[in-house]
């Protein structure tokens, strides 16, 4: 293979993405995860129509079809009357005005399909970056192991605690939000009778931070509940730590009886906090730049954490088409600053917490074409 030679420290979503996406354009990519293996961890996602759309150049997009689940609508309730506050068509409707549907999955099953794009010998798994090191044309990564390898570009796509990320701009810890989540993922058989159990359904509580979601997985054979609730201090680390279903029913006691049945099907949860971080002035430095949550780390209350690290992955792509060692610099700038403006509107309208609350038009988020937006 010609092209320039990539290292990308994190084999998650984002990593695997501009990895398949960047092979496409001809470059040598080697991926280098920390996990001594790809587990099948962590429960949902919920990729929405720009992030399949994306995808689907990827060569992923009929596995995801087969194996995902596809909401029919995006609907918001208040969560102690029932009451419907909006509904958007999602699956057909979706697929007709956007180009894609929104698929609902098993975060492993996204990531399988991801890998089995990429050559076996060009993801390394058990190898984490320590730090990465720019040099005249290029960078280096250092692992932890103390090895370390020589790359024309190196991207860290390695999460909201990134290692290339405190390399180049220094430690700077996320901040816990004040909201813990709880997830939990029950057979469809065990769900009680409501009309909607083929939607994304979001109930909101009596401030926006307390509200619970529930989606079908797995073509529907499962259904997935997230709820989210303020909670004074979080010192653990992790997001897939045990969470106590007693104590899940007891915080969503005064929601309505639909709602309440979803939490009584859930044998066992997870719990973890929510961390965001402020948006950065720049994501790139040499040979160097940043993807995912390694650069905009973002509240999960739009559902964009994921989908904004593979429209990174495919601007990225783009940028490094055709491109000789001499242009990467400008290459990398091209590339942040396609990307900013939209992380940054997301992230700062994922805080904000009203996503389609009340109706609203999610043609600004669903719609962006990360093959075709325009790069200055
Ligand atoms: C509760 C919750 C629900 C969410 N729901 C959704 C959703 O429905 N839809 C959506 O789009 N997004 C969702 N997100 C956000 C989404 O999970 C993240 O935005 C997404 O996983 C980011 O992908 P990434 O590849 O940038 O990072 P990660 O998924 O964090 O992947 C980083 C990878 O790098 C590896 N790594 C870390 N450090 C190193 C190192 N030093 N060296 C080598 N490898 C390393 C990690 O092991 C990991 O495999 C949710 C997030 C949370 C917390």
């Amino acid at each position: 293979m010609s092209g320039l030679r990539i290292g990308i420290c994190g084999g998650g979503i984002g990593g695997f993405s501009a990895a398949i996406a960047l092979r496409k354009s001809g470059h040598d990519v080697q991926v280098f995860e920390r996990a001594p293996a790809f587990n099948r961890v962590g429960a949902d996602i919920n990729l929405t129509p720009n992030a399949v759309f994306a995808l689907d150049q990827l060569g992923v997009g009929d596995y995801l079809r087969e194996t995902a689940a596809r909401p029919t609508f995006r609907i918001s309730r208040d969560g102690e009357t029932g009451e419907e506050t909006s509904r958007l068509p999602m699956s057909a409707a979706a697929e007709e005005k956007y180009g894609a549907p929104q698929l609902t999955i098993h975060r492993a099953d996204l990531l399988k399909a991801l890998q089995g794009q990429l050559p076996k010998d060009s993801v390394h798994p058990g190898m984490s970056a320590k730090s990465v090191k720019l040099t005249e044309a290029g960078a280096t990564i250092l692992f932890d192991d103390d090895s370390s390898l020589d790359f024309d570009v190196v991207i860290g796509a390695d999460g909201i605690h990134s290692a290339v990320r405190t390399a180049l701009w220094g430690q700077d810890d996320p901040k816990f939000t004040g909201i813990v989540s709880y997830r939990g993922v029950f057979p469809r058989g065990k769900a009680p009778e409501t009309k909607d159990t083929d939607a994304f359904t979001k109930w909101w509580g009596e401030v926006s931070e307390k509200q619970i979601v529930t989606f079908p997985l797995t073509r529907g054979e499962e259904i997935f509940v997230f709820a989210t609730t303020p909670q004074q201090g979080w010192t653990e680390e992790g997001w897939t730590l045990p969470g106590d279903v007693e104590e899940l029913r007891a915080e969503y006691s005064n929601f309505h009886p639909d709602a309440r049945a979803l939490l009584d099907a859930c044998d066992e949860v997870t719990k973890s906090a929510l961390h965001v971080r402020e948006p950065m002035e720049q994501w790139s430095k040499g040979h160097v730049t940043i993807l995912g949550d390694a650069a905009h780390p973002m509240v999960p209350f739009m559902a964009q954490g994921a989908c904004m690290a593979i429209e990174d992955a495919v601007v990225l792509s783009r940028v490094l088409d055709g491109v000789e060692i001499g242009e990467v610099k400008d290459a990398l700038i091209r590339y942040e600053t396609a990307r900013k403006p939209r992380t940054a509107q997301v992230q700062e309208n994922s805080l904000a917490n009203d996503w389609l609350k009340k109706g609203g038009n999610a043609d600004w988020v669903y719609g962006y074409d990360a093959w075709a937006v325009g790069l200055t």
